[in-house]
């Protein structure tokens, strides 16, 4: 396994358009392995495979926000597709690996079905509440280039484009230390 570089907006990889898994094969693993070693180093709740410069439909999400024990390994999503979303919404504050620091108030549904295939290959539906929703879809955006930035106003727009622009890597491993998400 190996630590990857976040990739941090506004880096233009983060709007790559991302390409469906064709196979399951040891690429791809060492993508997933190599996105759950940077997820852990960070205590994120979930990683797209695009924020580690990898153009392709997978996500991962941290088992305690699964609903799992925290022992547990990651939940892998490859080639993810949002089923259903509840229309009850709720809106809170959002974090994003590759924007550290910075939070955006954003409406979510409160319960999302997602259809996805696991590291088998093996289809398999998740049914997430609240936290586990939230980064559903937050995941989810990653795979079609929506950020963050793209929830917030046009005045937050700048503040957010001024301090990206700035952050050395430096300060941002300083941010994501204190709050990974
Ligand atoms: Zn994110």
């Amino acid at each position: 396994m190996a630590l990857r570089r976040i990739i941090r907006f506004p880096d233009p990889v983060l709007r790559q358009p991302t390409r469906p898994v064709s196979a399951i094969d040891q690429r791809l693993r060492q993508i997933v392995e190599d996105m759950m070693e940077t997820m852990y180093a960070v205590d994120g709740a979930g990683l797209a495979a695009i924020q580690v410069g990898a153009p392709e439909r997978v996500f991962i999400i941290d088992a305690s926000v699964a609903g799992a024990a925290r022992t547990d390994l990651p939940v892998v999503f490859i080639n993810p597709v949002i089923e259903w979303l509840s229309a009850e919404t709720e809106t809170k504050e959002e974090g994003c690996l590759s924007f550290p620091g910075i939070f955006v108030p954003v409406k979510r549904s409160l319960v999302a079905r997602v259809r996805a295939l696991d590291l088998n290959g093996k289809e398999f539906v998740a049914e997430g509440r609240d936290l586990y929703a939230r980064a559903l879809q937050h995941e989810h955006d990653h795979l079609i280039n929506k950020l963050l930035f793209d929830y917030a106003g046009p005045v937050k727009r700048q503040v957010i484009k001024r301090k990206m622009e700035r952050m050395t890597d430096e300060e941002a491993a300083a941010l994501v230390a204190r709050h990974g998400d």
